[in-house]
Order: structure tokens, then C-alpha cells, then sequence
């Protein structure tokens, strides 16, 4: 009879079964998975933004079901809205002449010049009536002073007056942003690049943001957040707790596991998921995701 210690035992027992798991392991250390000091930021998923609104970003609607599905997996989400004045500075409207889209020079530099939109108070200005994100700790309001736009979440048009997000992020240990909503290369942008100027990580979900795309704005505005140390990443590269091994991966070619692993409110098959959206000619109503 061989005898075996039990450290010989544990060693030859093991060796299968960490062969087994050893795909399922590599898949899952390419996920990220939010933490303590992460914080989900949502830029701007309001009325405004979405086809019906104001100033409707293409497909803005489309991102909500997404949002909605990664919000669960952080602890901590922060929300801005875009909150202007009647008469905002950053409307056309207020400057005789000028149409939507046209830019003209203010003292704190170039403007592009919007529709009316997000105004105080109004319907429009709304968060979506379809985001659920009840544990949100922050909404944050932005651009509502009369002769300063803002963009970013941090730092106002005029790249001086302050939100309070920095602080409000570095005063809870906050250290990693996570950015989705509307638009990519406005909101979304301006907030990552400052957030990386502020010394936080920022990565930025690119299937949960849209973008307006105005004069090539989009393909800059990835430059830019690309060149300043911002990460590009997807919806799938976010491990939500429970779905990691589930079927929302399994396109990717993830070995699938028994539903003992798959806790949550994912644990039933979905048919639709964000990266199974069909083809633009066949898609359905945001309310059949
Ligand atoms: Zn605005």
C-alpha cells in the first residue's frame, strides 16, 4: 500500500480540481469588479437627453436598461442633472443670431450653443422615469447658473467654479469613478477628464453612454479621455454579483455553472441582454429589454 502524507494528499487531490476551475478563474479575474472605494457616477439620464426630449441624444433611451442592470453591483452610485435657468447662457435662444450647434465666444471661451433644455423645475429637466437606482447617495445639480454652462460633473464651464463632487468623492474615500450616461462626448467626457485631473481613476462603460458625435466631437473625445489615462471598457466587463458564470457571459464563451452560483436578480435567463441588441432595423421598444 503506498502510504501518502497529508500534504502529498492535498496536492494530488487538488490537482484536478484546480484544472477544472482554472478557465473559470482566468475568465473572471478579466472582469472588474466594483469595490468599496468605487462609485458608479450617472451623467445626465434625464427627459432632456432622450428621444422626446429637448436635446435627444440618438439612442439615449437605449442605455437605461444597462445602467439599470449595473447599478446592483455598485455600492455607491452618484447622479448629476443638467439644471439650467430660463434664458441659459448655453442656449441659442439667448443670442440673437445664433441657431443650435453654432458656438460663439463668451468670456470663459468657446460655447457651443444647445436647444432650451433641462430647464429648472420642468418635466424635461426629470430624471427618466425608467431609471431605478434607489440606493443613488448623490444627486448632484450642474449648469444652473445663468451665465455658466457645465458639463463636467467637477468643474463648471468656466474651469473654475467648483461642484463639490471632488470633495464630496474624497471625503468618503471614493477613489475609483465609473462613468455612464449622456452624452459620451459632452457630460460623460468632461467629467472623466477632470475626474483623472482631480487624481481619481475614471473609467468610462462605453455601451452605457451615447453620444451626440457633432462635428467629429465623439472621436476627440475618446482621444482625449484615452490620452489622459481614462479606460475604455464594456457593460460585459463588469462582473454583477452572481452573473459572472451566468448566461449574461455566455456569448463571450464563459464556461456557464449550476444556478447555485447565480444569486440576484439575473439568476433567470434574460432574453435580451445589452450586448444581444439586434440590428437597428429590428430592434424593439427599450420597454421589451
Ligand atoms: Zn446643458
Amino acid at each position: 500500500m503506498i502510504r501518502m502524507d497529508r500534504r502529498q494528499f492535498l496536492t494530488l487531490a487538488a490537482g484536478p480540481v484546480a484544472l477544472a476551475w482554472t478557465p473559470r478563474i482566468a475568465y473572471a479575474q478579466g472582469m472588474i469588479t466594483p469595490g468599496e472605494t468605487d462609485v458608479l457616477a450617472v451623467i445626465d439620464v434625464q427627459n432632456c437627453f432622450v428621444p422626446g426630449g429637448t436635446l435627444p441624444v440618438p439612442e439615449g433611451d437605449r442605455i437605461i436598461p444597462i445602467i439599470n442592470r449595473l447599478a446592483p453591483a455598485f455600492r455607491h452610485v452618484v447622479i448629476t442633472q443638467d439644471w439650467h435657468t430660463k434664458g441659459h447662457i448655453s442656449f441659442a435662444s439667448s443670442h440673437p443670431g445664433k441657431k443650435p450647434f453654432e458656438t460663439t465666444s463668451l468670456p470663459y471661451g468657446t460655447q457651443v450653443l444647445w436647444p432650451d433644455h433641462c430647464i429648472q423645475g420642468t418635466p424635461d429637466a426629470d430624471l427618466h422615469k425608467d431609471l431605478k437606482i434607489p440606493h443613488a447617495e448623490l444627486i448632484i445639480r450642474k449648469g444652473y447658473r445663468q451665465h455658466v454652462d457645465s458639463y463636467s460633473a467637477f468643474l463648471e464651464a468656466d474651469r473654475k467654479t467648483k461642484t463639490g463632487l471632488t470633495g464630496y468623492l474624497k471625503e468618503r474615500g471614493l477613489a475609483r469613478v465609473f462613468f455612464v450616461g449622456l452624452a459620451t462626448d459632452f457630460c460623460v467626457a468632461w467629467s472623466a477628464l477632470d475626474a483623472r485631473k482631480a487624481g481619481f481613476e475614471a473609467l468610462v462603460i462605453e455601451d452605457a453612454t451615447r453620444g451626440i458625435d457633432a462635428g467629429g466631437s465623439l472621436g476627440k473625445a475618446w482621444a482625449d479621455m484615452t490620452g489622459a489615462g481614462v479606460k475604455r471598457i464594456q457593460f460585459g466587463g463588469v462582473r454583477r454579483a452572481g452573473t459572472v458564470f451566468g448566461h449574461a457571459n455566455r456569448r463571450y464563451g464563459a464556461p456557464v455553472m449550476g444556478p447555485r452560483f447565480m444569486a440576484g436578480s439575473d439568476a433567470v435567463p434574460r432574453r435580451h441582454g445589452p450586448h444581444t441588441v439586434p440590428p437597428a432595423g429590428r430592434r424593439r421598444p427599450p420597454s421589451a429589454l
